[in-house]
């Protein structure tokens, strides 16, 4: 078996279609290094590697070892050096990297090969004492803590305690010598931590460090990181090994990171930042402020410290004709770390870049208009879900901004919460539904959960590529990065700014489009949708099959579903109108009258209304399909819960509100969900049907009036199991029907249909579609019904469900497609079988989850219906299960 892939020279024995067994970084340094990109020369040890070690308890294949000294001779001669010479040794750098994208997850160890020997030689190679000494002593740290799990802090105290000694203040104030000096104080820590020496032979430091990568596949961090990205432990990681080039040989050198587009406006432009005399991860870490790339971004920035372009144009121009490269050659934006020794420019890595959602749809719409891509393709490139993050409220311009500090833009969006200090604060708080703004210096991966439970983010230290703001902007969170005026005091748990303290608690918005931190709570928009979003929906609304309704019942929601694109509403539940506050007593009359006389006299109270709503609802789809469901909550929900409230109804009804009492105890349910709601109150009560067929056929009259639109409305029964009950109801709406077309002297068309949410009505689809026109799977109870599951009571353990892996999703968000779908499957293939043009559509909360609609096109449904802000998520992902 091969398990080690060499690379270097202009060529590769890997490829990029590789990522499975490279991983991600190798392929791409394959793939680099093919199209004849400066690339350091270097190999990959396969993620199979990783799965055998894990498979046979932390062992290695026998011919690794040989195939990993080749690898080091093939490298060695294309340097020109020798790996562990004392005359002229070869440095590598070891780095993970898995299938997917996993940013700072796991460990990294550069400089590797150096010892007490080699260091003399680099430094006479170099011509630089302090250099070398430098790479070393980062070297002894970097190993120690990944490979040795010494920490950090040991060696830095003593860096701390020296610098005290000698009265300095920066580290680029010591000197060859003090570095030099360091040195036995560093291999002193190693030796009383682990109680023996510092490991100087290369190659025990290569299969420590190969060893610590793997290992790192499952640390806490790489676990949790799948567990949130989805990202199967089976994988692996790979291990790069690669010549080292120095970022960090003086003023001629540096390092940085680069994106071919801004990814945070998919703006056409090379943006990213570079720190001279710098090594590897330096920027990333944000210890450092970084250096704009290109001087248009320096000028932006009134940045004093000169750009890349200025400062190394050679390696910039060279930077440049690479990104053009790269991306005609992946036709999509990439995130590139390179870097310039002496001041020849060095890829370390390439990859699709992570981009916020506006960035995303700028992109797939640019390259597509740049030809790049074909629309389809564009329609492809965005995520449906994270459209929700151009949904986000931004601050009203017009609102009082009390501005306390201004930091970097890093992830866009406007949020307002009270100030959490750590992330097991801010997830506290979101359990107990409070909203926070998660405060640090700086966030590592630790942080994570922190950072999903928090509104927005704000760290007072790291850059635009930092790991608060990369994160952050990869889960469409605002967070405002290197607010660098803001202390932070953990221990007393405030920030300080511009001689403000606040205090845990207090408010403030961070509004991460122009990196202003504001105090306390300030107005937020509703955002606009920009050119690029409208010109990617119209690509998607062309290839879609399937329409998309939104479930809305209120003016407001049908007003915003109309203006996401709604094709017409799915599902209105007219129980939400029966709650307001100028009828809920004639409801509750309704309700508790004992006999229909009583029932009726409530009911002609409740027709106005219902009536101007529904006129109201027809009137702003103006001619789309709206589908309107009879009553259908429990009826338990609508009994008076206080004292005052039955005296109200008792005064009202003119009856004892003892008698009321009685009524009300008798119709208490335990099980409401299962119990008196649905069609079953049409059965037992069908003078409520009746008024509603009125008000709905009534208000169709008067909306076509108004509006000059034919209006269609589609009836819909609820919680139907079978035939006889819609067969029942049926007979009313349209004996309602014939009389209100009697009166008014014209006709109306109408369709009336049935839901689909109990396993008999799918089973009996055939026998219901000869009176239903239309099904409407209403999944939500569908789920709980097939399931056995109730949904108002399974967060408490379907949990454990998802986390153990018995189920793969929670199936109130996205459809359990083995049982839920077999029946959707099932009752679509009756409905058809005995009505051919049967109109099929879902309206539970499913309608608006990307993997269900992809499922709902499999079944054929005609539509999907959501809640108004899932329309543009659901235009998108119908489009993508189209193609
Ligand atoms: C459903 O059950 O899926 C549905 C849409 O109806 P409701 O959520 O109102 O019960
Ligand atoms: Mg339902």
């Amino acid at each position: 078996t091969q398990w080690v892939y060499s690379f270097g020279d202009g060529k590769a024995e890997g490829e990029a279609g590789l990522k499975n067994l490279l991983g991600g970084k190798g392929a791409n340094l394959a793939e680099m290094s093919n199209l004849g990109l400066p690339v350091p020369p270097g190999f990959t040890i396969t993620t199979e590697v990783c799965t055998y070690y894990y498979d046979h308890g932390h062992a290695y294949p026998q011919e690794l070892k040989d195939q990993v000294a080749k690898a080091l001779t093939f490298v060695g001669r294309l340097t020109g050096r020798t790996f562990g010479d004392a005359a002229n040794p070869l440095l590598v750098s070891v780095r993970s990297g898995a299938r997917a994208s996993m940013p700072g997850m796991m460990d990294t160890v550069l400089n590797l090969g150096l010892n007490d020997v080699t260091v003399e030689a680099v430094a006479k190679g170099a011509g630089d004492v302090r250099f070398a000494y430098d790479s070393y002593r980062r070297f002894i740290t970097m190993y120690s803590n990944v490979v040795l799990d010494i920490g950090h802090h040991h060696f830095e105290e003593t860096l701390d305690t020296y610098k005290d000694r000698k009265g300095y203040t920066l580290d680029t104030d010591l000197s060859a010598d003090d570095w030099k000096a360091l040195i036995p104080h560093y291999k002193a820590i190693v030796e009383k931590e682990l109680g023996k020496p510092f490991p100087q032979d290369p190659h025990e430091q290569l299969w420590g460090a190969i060893g610590a990568v793997f290992g790192s596949w499952m640390n806490n961090r790489a676990i949790k990181y799948r567990e949130l990205h989805a990202i199967p432990a089976s994988w692996g990681t790979a291990v790069n090994v690669q010549a080292m080039v120095f970022g960090n040989m003086g003023e001629t050198s540096a390092t940085g990171v680069a994106f071919t587009r801004n990814p945070s406006t998919g703006e056409k432009e090379l943006y990213g930042e570079f720190l001279i005399n710098a090594q590897g991860e330096d920027v990333v870490a944000g210890i450092r402020t970084p250096q704009d790339i290109t001087e248009n971004a320096r000028v932006a920035s009134g940045s004093n410290k000169p750009s890349m372009e200025r400062a190394m144009p050679d390696a910039y121009h060279e930077l440049v004709r690479i990104y053009g490269i790269l991306e005609k050659h992946y036709r999509d934006m990439q995130d590139m770390e390179f870097t310039v020794e002496k001041g020849k420019l060095w890829m370390l890595q390439t990859r699709n870049g992570k981009r916020t959602a506006k960035a995303a749809l700028r992109i797939a719409v640019e390259l597509a208009s740049e030809g790049l891509i074909t629309q389809e393709e564009a329609v492809t490139r965005v995520e449906p879900a994270a459209l929700d993050q151009l949904l986000h409220p931004t601050i009203d311009p017009k609102a009082e901004r009390k501005v306390l500090a201004t930091g970097l833009p890093a992830s866009p969006g406007a949020a307002c919460g009270e100030i959490v200090f750590s992330s097991d604060d801010a997830e506290a708080a979101k359990k107990a539904n409070r909203k926070v703004i998660l405060v640090r210096v700086e966030t590592s991966p630790e942080d994570i959960h922190g950072m999903h439970a928090a509104e927005g983010i704000l760290t007072t230290r790291g850059g635009m590529t930092s790991h608060a703001a990369v994160v952050a902007r990869g889960m469409g969170k605002p967070c405002v990065s290197g607010a660098g005026s803001i202390r932070v005091d953990y221990k007393a748990q405030t920030l300080t700014v511009a001689g403000q303290t606040l205090k845990k608690g207090d408010v403030i918005t961070v509004d991460g489009g122009n990196g202003q931190v504001l105090l306390g709570q300030v107005k937020m928009l509703q955002p606009e949708l920009s050119g690029e979003f409208a010109t990617l929906m119209g690509w998607a609304d062309k290839v879609r099959r399937m329409k998309v309704r939104a479930n809305a019942e209120t003016p407001l929601d049908a007003r915003t579903a109309r203006s996401f694109g709604a094709e017409g509403i799915g599902l209105c539940r007219t129980e939400h109108m029966f709650f307001d506050s100028d009828r809920i007593i004639a409801v509750r009359e309704m309700i508790l009258s004992d006999d229909e006389a009583g029932r009726r006299a409530a009911l002609a109270k409740l027709l106005p209304m219902q009536r101007a709503d529904f006129a109201e609802l027809f009137t702003i789809m103006s001619g789309l399909p709206v589908t309107i469901r009879l009553l259908d909550p429990p009826l338990h929900e609508f009994l008076p819960h206080t004292e005052e409230e039955l005296q109200e109804v008792a005064k009202a009804m003119n009856a004892s509100p003892e008698k009321l009492k009685r009524r009300a105890t008798e119709l208490h349910e335990f099980n409401p969900m299962l119990g008196f709601r649905g069609v079953r109150l049409a059965i037992a009560y069908p003078e409520i049907a009746e008024m509603q067929a009125r008000a709905i056929f009534e208000a169709a009259v008067e909306a076509a009036r108004a509006t000059g639109q034919p209006v269609v409305p589609e009836v819909m029964v609820p919680l139907v199991m079978t035939k006889a009950e819609l067969d029942l109801v049926k007979a009313r709406i349209d004996a309602m029907a014939a009389a209100v077309m009697k009166e008014a002297g014209v006709t109306i068309e109408y369709q009336v249909g049935t839901m689909i949410e109990l396993p008999r009505a799918a089973l009996r689809a055939g026998d219901i579609a000869q009176s239903a026109e239309f099904f409407s799977f209403g999944t939500n109870d569908l789920t709980q019904t097939a399931l056995g599951i109730s949904r108002d009571d399974a967060a408490s353990f379907l949990g454990a469900y998802t986390q153990k892996g018995i189920l793969p999703a929670d199936p109130f968000v996205t459809i359990d497609q083995e049982g839920v779908g077999e029946l959707i499957t099932i009752a679509a293939e009756r409905g058809k079988k005995t009505r051919g043009n049967i109109k099929l559509g879902i309206c539970g909360e499913h309608g608006g989850d990307p993997a269900s609609i992809q499922f709902c096109e499999t079944a054929g449904l005609d539509y999907v219906s959501c809640s108004p802000y899932r329309v543009p998520i659901a235009r998108l992902a119908a489009a993508q299960a189209a193609l």
